[in-house]
C-alpha cells in the first residue's frame, strides 16, 4: 500500500479541516482490507475529492483516499452496466463512458467528485422525470468494520441503507452503474423576468411548458431577472452547434469565474456595493443555445469558493418557500454575493434519499468564501425545517438525528442495518454522531 501518511486535509470551500494519524492510499481491495484492520479500535473515515460542505469526511483517527483505486472494471455497451471502482472522479468516469457509447443518465453541475463521494451524499442534477446519481447505482462492493468484503444490490438491505450511506456502513471498493446510451442535449439559457419564472413554476420545472427534460434557474438575490438553463435530449443531428471554445473561454472563464470572482472579493470587502453588484451580476447574463454530449451541458468547472446550502422539499411547497426566501434576503444585515440555484429530481426509493417518497425541488443558497452567512444560513434553514426541508447531507445544515428521523421514513432501518455491520462505530466521526445518532442507543 503507498502512503501512509499525516498531513492536513481541508475541504474544497476551505472550511473544514482535519490532521488524520495515518491516511491511507490502498491500490487493491486487499490494501483497504489492511486499512480496515489497522484502524480496529480507532475510527476510519473514507473520503473522496473534498467537495462536501459538512465535515463528513474529516477525522483525526485513520483516513482512507481511494484515488489510487480508480477506472472502470467492467463495461458492458450491450445492458449499460458499468463497473467502477470508487475513487474514480466523474470527470474520468464520463470520459470512459462516452468512449464507449455510455452516459450517466443524469448529473450534478461539477465532475471533481468521486463516484464513491457522489453517491454516498446524494449528489443529483435536475430533472423532473429522472433521480440523483445513486439511483442510477444497482449494485457496491464494500469492506466492513470486521474486514469482510462484500457484494450488495437491490432488495438487499445493506444496499438500501449504503448506497447514500455517507461512508457511514463501510469503505465502498466498487459501484456498478446502471447507464444508458449516449446523448445530446440543446441548451437553452437566457435571462427572464423572476416574476414571470415565478408564476409559471411548476410547467417551467416540470418541463411540462415546453418538453425540457432539465430545467433550473439562478437568481441574484438583489436583481429581477432569473438565469433559466433548459437542457433537452434531442437528436445529434438537430442539436445546434457546441459552444465555440473562444466563447466557451470567455464566458465559463472569464465572466463566470474570474470576473465574478473580482466581483465577490469587492463586494465581500466593500459591503456596500454587494447590492448593485448583485444587480450588475443578474443583468449582465447573456441568453445562448448551444447543443453537445450530456456530460459537457450538465457540468462546468467552479473556480470562485463559496459555502452551500442546500434542501429538498415536495415539489408543491416550492413557492411558498421561495417568497420567504425572497423575504429574508433583504431583512439580513451582511447581503448575498452568490445566486440561489432551483432544481428538481423525481421521487425515489433509496432510503436516505433527500428525494425518499416525493416528487423534489431543490433550493440551494450560497454565500462568498470569507463574507458573513450565519444569519443567512440560519435564517433559510428556518424557512426550509418549517416547510418540510430534508436538508443534503453534503452541504451546510443544522439538524441533528432527532430532527432527521422525522424526515426519514426508513431512518430508524437505517441505524439497525448501521448497527449490525459496524456496532463498534468504526466508520464513525463526531458529524455522523450528530446526523445518524452514535451507532450505540
Ligand atoms: C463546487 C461544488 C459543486 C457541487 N455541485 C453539486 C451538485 O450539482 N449537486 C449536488 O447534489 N451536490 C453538489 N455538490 C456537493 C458534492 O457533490 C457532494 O458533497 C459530494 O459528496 C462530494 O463528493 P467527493 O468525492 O468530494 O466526496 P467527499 O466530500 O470527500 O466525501 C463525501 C462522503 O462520501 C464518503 N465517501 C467517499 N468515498 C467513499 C468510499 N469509497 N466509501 C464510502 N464512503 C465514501 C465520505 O465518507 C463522505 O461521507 C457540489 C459541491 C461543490 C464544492
Amino acid at each position: 500500500m503507498l502512503g501512509v501518511s499525516r498531513g492536513t486535509w481541508r475541504n474544497w470551500a476551505g472550511t473544514v479541516t482535519a490532521t488524520p494519524a495515518r491516511v491511507h492510499l490502498p491500490r487493491s481491495v486487499d490494501d483497504v482490507v489492511a486499512a480496515v484492520r489497522a484502524a480496529r479500535g480507532s475510527h476510519l473515515r473514507p473520503r473522496g475529492s473534498g467537495h462536501s460542505f459538512t465535515p463528513l469526511a474529516a477525522t483525526d483517527a485513520h483516513a482512507i483516499d481511494l484515488r489510487h483505486w480508480a477506472g472502470v472494471d467492467t463495461l458492458d455497451t450491450t445492458t449499460g452496466r458499468v463497473r467502477v471502482r470508487a475513487g474514480t472522479t466523474l470527470r474520468a468516469l464520463n470520459t470512459a463512458l462516452d468512449a464507449h457509447g455510455l452516459a450517466m443518465a443524469n448529473l450534478g453541475d461539477i465532475d471533481a467528485q468521486t463516484i464513491s463521494g457522489a453517491v454516498a451524499t446524494g449528489t443529483h442534477g435536475t430533472g423532473a422525470r429522472l433521480g440523483g446519481v445513486a439511483t442510477q447505482v444497482v449494485a457496491l462492493d464494500l469492506v466492513l468494520a470486521d474486514g469482510s468484503v462484500v457484494h450488495c444490490s437491490a432488495g438487499d438491505e445493506l444496499f438500501e441503507a449504503a448506497r447514500i450511506g455517507l461512508g457511514a456502513f463501510g469503505v465502498v471498493t466498487g459501484l456498478t452503474l446502471q447507464c444508458v446510451p449516449a446523448f445530446t442535449l440543446r441548451a437553452v439559457e437566457r435571462p427572464e423576468p423572476l416574476d414571470d419564472v415565478l408564476t409559471g413554476l411548476d410547467a417551467l420545472l416540470t418541463g411540462d411548458d415546453d418538453g425540457a427534460d432539465h430545467v433550473e434557474f439562478y437568481w441574484f438575490p438583489y436583481g429581477s431577472q432569473a438565469l433559466v438553463k433548459r437542457n433537452t435530449r434531442v437528436d445529434p443531428a438537430d442539436a445546434p452547434p457546441p459552444l465555440h471554445p473562444v466563447r466557451r473561454f470567455l464566458e465559463y472563464d472569464v465572466v463566470e469565474n474570474a470576473a465574478f470572482g473580482a466581483l465577490c472579493r469587492v463586494a465581500r470587502a466593500l459591503p456596500r456595493t454587494a447590492v448593485p453588484l448583485g444587480r450588475v451580476a443578474g443583468s449582465v447574463l447573456s441568453a445562448r443555445e448551444y447543443g453537445d454530449r450530456s456530460h459537457r451541458v450538465f457540468t462546468t468547472r467552479r473556480r470562485v469558493r463559496f459555502v452551500e446550502s442546500e434542501w429538498a422539499f415536495p415539489r408543491d411547497r416550492l413557492a411558498g418557500v421561495l417568497d420567504d426566501l425572497r423575504a429574508l434576503v433583504p431583512r439580513l444585515e451582511h447581503p448575498v454575493l452568490f445566486p440561489v440555484e432551483v432544481r428538481v429530481a423525481a421521487a425515489d426509493d433509496v432510503w436516505l434519499s433527500t428525494a425518499y417518497g416525493r416528487d423534489t425541488a431543490y433550493v440551494a443558497i450560497h454565500q462568498y468564501v470569507g463574507a458573513p452567512r450565519e444569519e443567512y444560513f440560519t435564517g433559510f434553514a428556518e424557512i426550509a425545517a418549517a416547510a418540510g426541508g430534508r436538508p443534503h447531507w453534503g452541504k451546510v445544515h443544522p439538524l441533528d438525528a432527532a430532527a432527521l428521523r422525522e424526515r426519514y421514513p426508513r431512518f430508524d432501518d437505517v441505524r439497525r442495518v448501521r448497527r449490525d455491520v459496524d456496532p463498534g462505530g468504526l466508520f464513525t466521526n463526531p458529524h455522523l454522531d450528530r446526523v445518524l445518532g452514535p451507532v450505540a442507543p
